[in-house]
């Protein structure tokens, strides 16, 4: 557990406090809490940012790589000058300066299944801001493995999904994406005022179930067309037969991904 409050957050957190069930615990809460962002590209980095606006008390960010100038139509965390240099450690920077009072981990690594057990062993929540399918599934089975709840975040051009994986209870990547998709984890189109709408709603998704504020997704996906301004929610099954969050007994029975709809056509709202 972490001291109480200072005075300095207390002022810095003022406009919050005063939303309806946002108090001084549900801050503290906050406070106490550690969140993993793996990718701090555009959705990520935004995530990130909101995150440590909203007063949590550690962050830890892993993401490899150095910052290339198509990065910075979306990745808002980067200065120019930086282009060359570790994304990660310059989101540590900007994060540390925006508020000092956040504890941030910074990896500038690839996502590998052994360290990824040994970064989330006091990790809270964890948000999977990757690109690409591959290491998303890795970060689904170390939370659904060690039990820690996860934010699943994507997008595309106009679109993106969120969906919370809280494991034993909601379904998992795996549940509702037993292959991985076709499309291209380098080029497809990104505009940054998506990525970062989608960064935001990860972040305000940490938020409610980190502190028990309002009510977050379960068993639900939302999907938004923001060329349209669609937002649609759709309801989400756990598969019994999931090879990582399922029965084992059931892994071996083979259901076509195509007879059993995952998520419901049936919009739940509108
Ligand atoms: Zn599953």
């Amino acid at each position: 557990m972490s001291d109480e409050l200072k005075l300095e957050e207390m002022e810095r957190y003022q406009r919050q406090l005063s939303i309806d069930g946002f108090d001084e615990k549900v801050q503290k809460r906050l406070k106490d809490s550690a969140a993993l962002v793996a990718g701090i590209g555009g959705l990520g980095g935004t995530a990130a940012l909101y995150l440590a606006a909203a007063g949590i008390g550690r962050l830890a960010l892993i993401h490899e790589g150095r910052l290339e100038t198509p990065d910075l139509n979306r990745q808002t965390l980067m200065t120019s000058d930086w282009v060359g240099r570790s994304r990660v450690m310059k989101a540590k920077e900007t994060i540390n300066k925006f508020n000092p009072n956040i504890e941030i981990d910074a990896f500038d690594e690839p996502i590998k299944p052994e360290r990824l057990e040994t970064i989330i062993s006091d990790i809270d929540i964890v948000l999977d801001c990757r690109h690409n399918f591959p290491e998303r599934r890795l970060v689904n089975t170390a939370c659904t493995g060690a039990g820690i709840t996860m934010i699943e975040a994507a997008m595309n051009g106009m679109e993106g999904y969120l969906f919370n994986i809280i494991p034993g209870k909601t379904a998992c990547l795996s549940c509702l994406y037993p292959e991985d998709p076709v499309w291209d984890p380098y080029g497809f189109p990104v505009l940054g005022a998506v990525s970062g709408t989608l960064g935001c709603l990860a972040a305000m998704e940490a938020i409610k179930i980190l502190t028990g504020l309002g009510e977050p997704l379960i068993n639900a996906l939302l999907h938004f067309d923001l060329g349209r301004m669609g937002f649609k929610r759709f309801k989400t099954y756990r598969r019994e037969d999931c090879k990582i969050c399922g029965r084992p007994s059931l892994h071996d029975t083979r259901v076509s991904a195509k007879t059993q709809a995952n998520v419901s056509a049936e919009s739940i709202c509108r």
